[in-house]
């Protein structure tokens, strides 16, 4: 039986009990939640991975992408842009791998990593080959992820011909930006085929099943660019990942549904409300999204704005995005940087999320009073990234115990002393 049957058959699992002590949950209100998938927890039947939940009432949690391209294939690198990511904050890891030994840098992955890992397996299917692949290369790369222990898997199986329709019928300026959508698309029309992720949807869902690997119906059509934002292909895309979810979860595997890559703010709450509403709550994991295309370079940042609004109307997992997307592959430095900026987005979210909130603001009151006494150590320890706050503080220290900003004039000394004064 999956996670997801035995949910259903009302065991608190271990998964679910390690999961509910971790969010500081009622392990019984999780497993409602994991009945109805709207939380999932992504673990393969084979791995290790901490348990991790997703989804409604839980905290946000971030994605770091890593992974080789033909440029670059050091694998010892990627490891270590898992490494400082997970110390930063990311829950889960995703190997997009592309370059050299495909397999030898997912083993090595997954055994350098706790948290739950997750890939794409159109990439392995479609390396070397681009797209003269066969529908067999496309599930022995999924079923090979899997006995590896792969915990979660993006599968573009929305990207059908009906949609090929709107893409060529629409106006959009970017046609495909995600990877695993755009191979597809190419698949399809080379082929004049329907997609196999499609077409065989089940068998795709008995490998899922047999090691119970969790779905992430991928993109495929997410707009990459702005004005391509919330379009008829994009929608349509959700129509379809939104019958592939019940269908996902009939079968006893649980999903999630990715969403949009750029919208301006104003499209974000009606995008992510629609999608989630059209997906019945399936947790959903956003890339970005990016509010403006003008800022390369800053694509965590315009990410994390994208990413902290998209979980107000109920995103649940964020990708981390780099400062270089859309330019390079990330080095450790930028994956460190998305990661970082990543968790702000999702503790932003958090402060206002049901469930959550209370917890989380509870971090952010201990900052309060460590500002208050002006406790140094304390604001690092509390910091989302310590490290950089303190290199800060250090490097132009006040003669006094406040920082140089406003020194024998900080705010919150003078009204200290002046209270401690009437007082005393
Ligand atoms: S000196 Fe100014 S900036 Fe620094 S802690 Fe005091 S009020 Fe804040």
């Amino acid at each position: 039986m999956t996670l997801l049957d035995r949910a259903q058959s009302r065991e608190i699992t271990g998964e679910i009990r390690q999961a509910a002590e971790a969010e500081g949950f009622d392990a019984e209100r999780l497993r409602r939640l994991v009945a109805s998938g709207r939380v999932v927890i992504p673990k393969n039947v084979s791995g290790n991975a901490s348990p991790i939940p997703i989804g409604e009432s839980v905290r946000t949690k971030i994605n770091a992408n890593i992974g080789t391209s033909a440029d670059y294939q050091s694998v010892s690198e990627e490891i270590e842009k898992a490494s400082v990511a997970i110390r930063h904050g990311a829950d889960t890891v995703m190997d997009l791998s592309t370059g050299g030994d495909l397999h030898e840098v997912l083993e090595k992955i997954l055994d350098a990593t706790s948290v739950p890992v997750g890939t794409v397996p159109i990439y392995h299917a479609a390396c070397g080959r681009k797209i003269d692949m066969t529908a067999d290369d496309l599930f022995n790369a999924v079923r090979k992820h899997a006995e590896s222990g792969v915990d979660f898997m993006t599968i573009h199986a929305g990207v059908n011909r009906e949609i090929l329709k709107h893409l060529t019928a629409g106006s959009r300026i970017l046609d495909v930006v995600s990877r695993g959508g755009a191979l597809t698309v190419a698949w399809m029309l080379t082929n004049e085929a329907e997609n196999p992720f499609y077409s065989e949807f089940n068998y795709l869902l008995e490998i899922a099943r047999e090691y119970d690997v969790t779905i992430s119906l991928g993109d495929g059509m997410r707009p990459g660019c702005i004005a391509d934002a919330n379009d008829d292909a994009m929608f349509q895309e959700a129509i379809t990942l939104g019958r592939l979810v019940k269908q996902t979860r009939a079968a006893g595997v649980q999903c999630m549904v990715e969403g949009p890559g750029h919208v301006p703010i104003d499209g974000i709450g009606y995008g992510v409300r629609t999608i989630k509403h059209l997906c019945d709550d399936a947790p959903l994991y956003l890339l970005g999204p990016v509010v403006t295309d003008l800022a390369p370079g800053y694509d965590h940042i315009t990410s994390a704005i994208g990413g902290a609004i998209a979980g107000m109307y109920g995103a649940d997992f964020l990708c981390m995005v780099t400062p270089a997307e859309h330019l390079a592959l990330p080095t450790v430095e930028d994956v460190k940087e998305g990661t970082i900026v990543t968790k702000i987005a999702a503790h932003a979210i958090d402060l206002a999320k049901s469930g959550v909130r209370e917890r989380t603001l509870s971090m952010d009151k201990k900052m309060a009073v460590a500002r208050k006494n002006l406790d140094w150590d304390a604001q690092f320890e509390c910091a989302i990234d310590g490290e950089r706050a303190r290199s800060i503080h250090e490097t132009r220290v006040s003669s006094g115990d406040t920082c140089s900003m406003c020194g024998e004039l900080c705010a919150i000394k003078v009204v200290k002393d002046a209270l401690l004064k009437r007082s005393g």
